[in-house]
């Protein structure tokens, strides 16, 4: 028995590359495969996708460009994201729309919260792509607000290679510490880079659960959506 009803789920660019720029179409089926089994157990599922498999608008100021541009850029990377997971999706048979914050009516509906829960009250599985249409955001951001307006039970934040959120750099402190549970307040404090502190705080400031888990792991998307205590969980 799931133990939420409605899901958002964010999936960072990372975990489109496999940490190469660009799709990995393996590990997308891969991912592809786990969503088609939650949907099929009952649970709706929502996504956010990530775009730093392409670009990142900061890392691109840094070398140069404009920002504002750059994020338009990056934001654009997350839809590639949203058709390729789209793709994999519609073959292992679950029904599928996009949706973006920037208008592109030939690959994708545009952004309208009703219809978005439509879909899913029709057990489609729903992609929101290109962010939040707007630059200085972050996807992670753009996932905790469309949550709330989607009236997700919980936000998941796959991470990749990472099994949760530590006190320090588990990649380069082997002393570092996982939290099983954590406090927004305490997570904000200690200003963990794990998730942006807007998306947080949006968190905090509604009452909305965030589990953080590691997405390399098979299954573990459904150990989640199972209620198994995996991960780090932030709560108030
Ligand atoms: N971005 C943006 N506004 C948004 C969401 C994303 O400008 O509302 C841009 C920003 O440049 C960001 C890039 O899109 O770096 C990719 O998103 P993000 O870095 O959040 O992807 P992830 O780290 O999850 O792969």
């Amino acid at each position: 028995m799931p133990a939420y009803d409605r899901i958002l789920l964010k999936l960072s660019g990372e975990a489109f590359g496999g940490g190469s720029v660009g799709v990995d179409p393996d590990i997308i089926s891969g991912i592809a495969g786990e969503i088609s089994d939650i949907v099929a157990a009952g649970t709706q599922v929502a996504i956010v996708t990530g775009g730093g498999n392409f670009f990142r608008g900061a890392q691109l100021q840094q070398r140069g460009m404009e920002r504002r541009r750059a994020d338009y850029m990056g934001m654009l990377g997350t839809v590639m994201n949203c058709l390729a997971l789209q793709d994999f999706l519609e073959q292992a048979g679950v029904p599928t729309r996009v949706q973006t914050a920037i208008t592109m009516g030939q690959v994708a509906e545009p952004y309208v919260p009703l219809r978005a829960v439509r879909h899913l009250e029709k057990g489609r599985v729903v992609l929101f792509g290109a962010g939040s249409g707007m630059p200085f955001f972050s996807t992670d951001t753009v996932a905790a607000q469309r949550a709330l307006e989607i009236g997700a039970d919980v936000l998941l934040m796959s991470k990749n290679g990472t099994d949760g959120v530590y006190d320090s750099d588990p990649r380069t402190n082997p002393d570092a510490r996982r939290y099983d549970e954590l406090s927004y307040n305490d997570f904000l404090a200690q200003d963990l880079k794990v998730a942006d502190a807007t998306a947080i705080s949006l968190a905090r400031d509604n009452g909305l659960p965030m589990v953080f888990f590691d997405l390399g792991v098979r299954g573990n998307i459904a150990r989640v959506v199972n209620g198994e205590k995996i991960g780090t969980t932030v709560h108030a």
